[in-house]
């Protein structure tokens, strides 16, 4: 199976800079041996942070 990489990045919004972006399997299995989740969870403000935590995650969204 091809990779969808290019696709991916269509609908990206990390702006960290990480040589992942587009490759979300290895980007979601990263985040989530940290306990963490991938920037396109965040809004945008939320995502300009880098605070990838579920913690952080379950705070903004009951905030909003
Ligand atoms: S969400 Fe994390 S792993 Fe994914 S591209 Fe951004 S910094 Fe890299």
């Amino acid at each position: 199976m091809e990779c969808n990489q290019r696709k991916n990045m269509t609908k990206c919004n990390c702006t960290y800079p990480c040589n992942k972006k587009g490759i979300c399997c290895e980007c979601i299995a990263y985040h989530r041996s940290l306990g963490e989740l991938p920037a396109c969870y965040f809004p945008k403000d939320a995502e300009r942070t880098y605070d990838r935590s579920i913690e952080y995650f379950i705070k903004i969204y009951n905030e909003r």
